[in-house]
Parts: C-alpha cells; structure tokens; sequence
C-alpha cells in the first residue's frame, strides 16, 4: 500500500512513522508513505494561506497550491486510488472503512487541512471523500492521516506479527493481564495501606471455553 500524504506539516510525521510496527512495515517495504508540501508551491513571499472570502477569524489554504502538490503524485491506477479530504463534517472513520480501505486500495491519498480549512474547490475537483477521526475539532488533518495510516496499515497482511492479532478476527477484550498474578500497590502518601490486587482466575484456568466466554463478556 503506497500512502501520499499531502501537508504542510510532513514533519509532524516523523517521530511516529519511525518507530514500533509501523515502522517495520515501512522498512519490510509493507507500506510506502510519500510527502507532498503545497509550501514548497509557493514563490518567494508567497503565502499558503489567505483570508476567508465571506469573513471570519482563521485563515484558508489556498487551492493552487494543494492542486500543485496533488498534481505531482504519480497516480498507476486510478480504481485502485482513494483521495481522502479531512473534514471536520466527513464520513466518519470506522475499523470497517480501514478494512475496505486496505482490501480494495493500491495507493491512498490523504489531503490534511490546517487552520479554518482548504479552499473548498480542491474537494470539488478532486472529487475527494472527506473523512472525519470523531467529534471533535483538531488544530489540522495531520493526526487524522497518522490514524488512517495506523489502522489501515494494521489490516494489511504481515504488517502484524500474526494475522490472528487483528481484533476483528478474535474475540478481544481491552481488559488485559500480564505478570505477576498477585500485584501488591500501596498508593503514595503516608498512612495508605496496601492493597492486592489479582489477576481474573478465569484467565489462569487453562479453560479455553471460559476465557472466550469471559472475553466476550468484557
Ligand atoms: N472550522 C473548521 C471546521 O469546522 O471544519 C476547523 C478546521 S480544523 C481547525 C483544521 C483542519 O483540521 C480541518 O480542515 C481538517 O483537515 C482537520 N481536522 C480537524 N479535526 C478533524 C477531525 N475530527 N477529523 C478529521 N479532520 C480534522
């Protein structure tokens, strides 16, 4: 899967694509992640941004500038690409969308917006999907494209160690135990007792059944 992350912030990147499974992925060429900056568009003095037509406090991302970008992508099939626009307003991401993504995709393309947004004509003639992580307003699009390269990135097969790892393929529970069996925490402070605190028997029981029926119950 080759992702092309158009930004005016690669750098953002940099720190969390390097490390853990993600990386690996990058370095076993399981993934391709490429950068486009609509700043490196614009001629000396130029801004990237302009005030909003109608009004308003944040500034706009100028569309020449994200078209320029996306015109240097090297597009191979065009059924087998997806453009993604982040929106505040869009389709919601879900796990399934991820699944979708990684199954029917060669190359994805994310477009991440900053400030009040990219001038809206890049969305029309792009014909981009915009996507929204959740309910709430981020500062930009940099962290949704980090979480749409994680999650889809994670459905690809050898990304993971194992194939059973993804979540949808098991039954999975956030309610997760290591050693030691019995941990012993007596909280800061003076005069607080000790307390201790077990692991569910269920999970030591060997019972393969029960551990699935526990599982499903969390
Ligand atoms: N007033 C704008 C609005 O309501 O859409 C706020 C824009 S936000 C500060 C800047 C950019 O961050 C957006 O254009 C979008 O690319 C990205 N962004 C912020 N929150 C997001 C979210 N929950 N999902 C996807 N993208 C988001």
């Amino acid at each position: 899967m080759r992702f092309h992350v158009i930004t005016i912030f690669p750098e953002m990147f940099d720190s969390y694509l390097k490390e853990s499974i993600l990386g690996r992925a990058i370095k076993n060429k399981s993934i391709l992640i490429k950068f486009y900056n609509p700043i490196s568009f614009c001629k000396p003095k130029e801004r990237v941004d302009g005030r909003p037509y109608g009004g308003g406090p944040g500034m706009v991302l100028r569309p020449e500038l994200f078209l320029k970008a996306f015109s240097k992508i090297k597009i191979k099939d065009k059924k087998k690409t997806k453009i993604i626009l982040f929106s505040t307003s869009g389709k919601k991401f879900t796990t399934e969308y991820a699944k979708q993504s990684a199954k029917k995709y060669t190359d994805i393309i994310l477009i991440s917006g900053r400030y009040e947004g990219i001038d809206a004509r890049v969305q029309k003639i792009l014909k981009a999907e915009e996507v929204s992580i959740g309910d709430y307003v981020l500062t930009g699009g940099e962290l949704p494209a980090m979480v749409l390269i994680d999650s889809i990135s994670r459905q690809i097969p050898g990304v993971l160690g194992k194939y059973e790892s993804l979540e949808e393929e098991r039954v999975s529970t956030s309610e997760v135990y290591t050693r030691p069996e019995v941990l012993k925490y007596t909280p800061p402070g003076r005069g607080k007792k000790t307390k201790i605190y077990k692991v569910p028997k269920v999970l030591l029981s060997g019972n393969h059944a029960k551990i699935e029926e526990w599982k499903k119950r969390k």
